[in-house]
């Protein structure tokens, strides 16, 4: 399978390169994982009678019984007559002739296939695909297509010769022991074996095979990807131990009696007690709290936060902006009052003494809780007994920065990750599958739900009407457009125009604009005046996508809101709504916008739940365009498999895993042998697997 193309029947040097630059096709394995994006079904024939009677794409079988030429050289063209023996049909051929006069089998049975077209009152199919029938059998009766590049097409390299390349390499592996997965499992789940599946996908005979092919294909990528994700966590278990939290001890306590300001939710409650039996066992925890915005999972943090330090250890909380950083510790002081903890915000612009003074508390010990940016991962930050680690709004941090928290102490902390930008199941278990996720997925009581209207650009008196008349009751707005600067032709609002309009349609009121040019410090002083009521009106980018608390911002326009995401335009939603007025989302597009776009719009009318509209935003996009998806890295290994469909096979699979995990941890059981050989193909080296092999 690994073997070169070069012993390809009809693969030289020449298509062998432009394999491999075009499609990045290396070896036989990889040819083969190159599926066909599409089908033409032949497994049906039409009589020439049929085929005559409207314009349509037809398969007939028959043969030719003679070939006329009309001009000469370059402009010479060819009709053949061919007949089922029943009627008669012209092909048509205008260029290729001096080829086809000599290739072309007069009363040879032939499979004819193309395109009928009416010219006057005869019809005719011009430059159809001929097959002799004795040649048929190795194609199969659904065709694949394949996606070929421009310059493959200009090289003679189309779908239809590639098909006969892989179906040459199909011939060429036909003795060798390409199966991956276990008998076992091929034979509890019935499974197509791995070279009927490659021969099922690229050459199926009729719609039972190409089915079954598909699904052991995609059962065995989701069954690699989760083998990976699944033995990662156990690794990582086993290696590294977690320090005990035994107590729910008496700050814990006393802030659940005395001061937590609010009843928690249902969701809040199952988190905590989550996170309390996680950190209890003695394994490191690695946990994703999903969270919609709103949904209270400051107080999870704060809580969990608690634990660790009545069990003397310390914690600390990481944003990703000063002014996220900032109102974390709002929040916490007003819960800490007799809690007495001693809690400070280290940022890129806490002043040096500060800064020495945080150093010293936090070795010696005297520190219990740190909130801050960045900053928080240099170095020089040393703390006495990190416990815990809690990460907000995760997706601004990368793989590399959390792991550099690990190394904060002797036993790793544990760490929990929080985000609002919620992602399927599916796509959680394949992203995240080496975390353990849980999910804050109610909203605390008496949100008044954001009432989201999809509006188009020509009913900009209306929008304004409606603006002028929130400014009035002394509420504030929020303007977000797309681009910073005008780009090329595209006639998206930018910023600076779209400043301009917004001054001019409301003279009477001060305006901020925050953009990504500025930087972070006029950034976020921008952002404070606004909070602090000095300005009415918000002009921005996407910067202000994450976490601001502006409570009295009770309106949310987003311009040009098809060019977003949805996941971004639910996240820009979530600014607004976080006070008592009823807030508003006007979503302002175009008019005339794409009919997903318009679905998406409507999406984001008819849903306020973010876990809904991600799903929705899967299926709309697939998975690798959703945001946050880039940074973190491929799902690897996923090519067939659609995580928005295919989550049966996903929970199957994992199933199976887990169950093979208890029985045969180290997989050293000989029916498993396979699953233990692709491991060690991979990094994880937790029981150093070539040594057990
Ligand atoms: P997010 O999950 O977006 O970080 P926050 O933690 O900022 O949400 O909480 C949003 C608001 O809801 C805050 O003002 C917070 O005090 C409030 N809140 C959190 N939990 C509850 C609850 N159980 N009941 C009432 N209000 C709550
Ligand atoms: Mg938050």
């Amino acid at each position: 399978m690994y073997t070169s193309l070069k012993y390809i029947k009809g693969v030289g040097p020449k298509k062998e390169l432009l394999l491999k630059n075009e499609l990045k096709i290396t070896n036989i394995e990889k040819l083969l994982n190159y599926y066909p994006y599409k089908y033409i079904d032949r497994t049906t024939f039409q009589s020439i009678k049929e085929a005559k009677q409207s314009e349509k794409i037809v398969q007939c079988k028959g043969y030719i019984t003679q070939i006329r030429s009309e001009g000469s050289g370059t402009k010479e063209r060819l009709t053949a007559y061919f007949t089922d023996g029943d009627s008669f049909i012209d092909l048509t051929f205008f260029t290729g002739a001096k080829y086809l006069k000599k290739s072309l089998k007069i009363k040879e049975p032939y499979i004819l296939f193309g395109k009928t077209k009416k010219f006057g009152s005869s019809m005719s199919i011009v430059h159809p695909e001929l097959t002799l029938q004795k040649d048929q059998s190795t194609l199969g009766s659904l065709y694949p297509q394949y996606h070929t590049t421009e310059k493959m097409k200009k090289e003679g390299m189309t779908s239809k010769s590639l098909a006969q390349i892989i179906t040459n390499a199909l011939i060429l592996i036909q003795k060798d022991d390409v199966e991956n997965l276990p008998e076992w499992i091929l034979k509890y789940r019935d499974l197509a074996t791995k070279k009927d599946s490659l021969i099922g996908i690229h050459t199926p005979k009729n719609y039972d095979e190409l089915n079954r092919a598909i699904y052991r294909i995609k059962f065995e990528e989701l069954f690699m990807n989760q083998l990976k994700v699944i033995y990662l966590k156990i690794e990582r278990e086993q290696k590294y131990k977690g320090n005990v939290f035994t107590t729910v001890g008496d700050k814990f306590n006393y802030f659940y009696q005395y001061n937590i300001p609010f009843e928690l939710t249902g969701a809040q409650k199952r988190v905590i007690r989550e996170i309390r039996n996680n950190m209890k066992t003695g394994t490191q925890m690695n946990r994703l709290i999903q969270g919609d915005v709103g949904s209270g999972k400051t107080m999870v943090a704060f809580m969990s936060a608690l634990i660790a330090i009545d069990n003397q250890f310390q914690a600390c909380i990481m944003a990703p902006t000063e002014i996220l950083a900032s109102q974390h510790l709002e929040s916490i002081l007003e819960m800490n009052q007799g809690l007495n903890l001693n809690v400070k915000l280290l940022t890129g612009s806490t002043k040096v003494a500060e800064r020495r003074q945080i150093h010293q508390e936090l070795e010696d010990g005297t520190l219990d809780l740190l909130i801050g940016t960045h900053a928080l991962i240099e170095d020089k930050v040393k703390f006495q007994k990190l416990g815990l680690v809690i990460i907000d709004e995760q997706h601004r941090f990368g793989v590399a920065q959390r792991a550099k928290l690990w190394n904060k102490g002797v036993v790793p902390p544990h760490i929990l990750v929080m985000t609002a930008t919620p992602i399927p199941r599916t796509l959680a278990m394949t992203l995240y599958g080496d975390l353990d996720v849980s999910v804050i997925d109610e909203l605390p009581p008496g949100r008044k739900p954001i009432i989201t209207k999809h509006y188009f650009d020509s009913k900009r008196e209306k929008i304004n009407e409606f603006i002028q008349n929130e400014l009035n009751k002394n509420r504030q707005v929020y303007y977000v457009f797309p681009l910073i600067e005008e780009s090329e032709k595209l006639d998206f609002k930018n910023l600076e125009k779209g400043y301009e309009q917004v001054a001019e349609d409301f003279p009477d009121y001060s305006i901020s604009v925050v953009h990504g040019k500025l930087k972070s410090q006029e950034k976020e002083a921008e952002m404070i005046r606004f909070k602090n009521h000095e300005t009415s009106i918000m002009v921005a980018t996407t910067v202000i996508e994450v976490g601001v608390n502006v409570p009295n911002a009770s309106i949310m326009i987003i311009e040009s809101a098809e060019r977003f995401g949805l996941s971004q335009l639910h996240q820009l939603r979530g600014r607004v709504g976080r006070g008592a007025d009823q807030a508003y989302c006007l979503l302002i597009t175009g008019d005339k916008i794409s009919k997903v776009s318009k679905a998406r719009m409507q999406t984001m009318v008819d849903h306020s739940d973010g876990f809904k509209i991600s799903e929705v935003d899967l299926e709309l996009r697939g998975p690798g365009d959703i945001e946050g998806i880039q940074q973190s890295g491929d799902i690897q290994g996923l090519n067939l498999s659609d995580l928005s469909k295919d989550s049966n096979i996903l929970t199957d699979v994992r199933n199976i895993i887990f169950k093979i995990a208890e029985k045969d941890p180290k997989l050293t059981n000989p029916a498993n042998n396979k699953l233990l050989k692709m491991l060690i193909n991979t990094n994880i080296s937790l029981f150093n697997w070539s040594d057990i092999s």
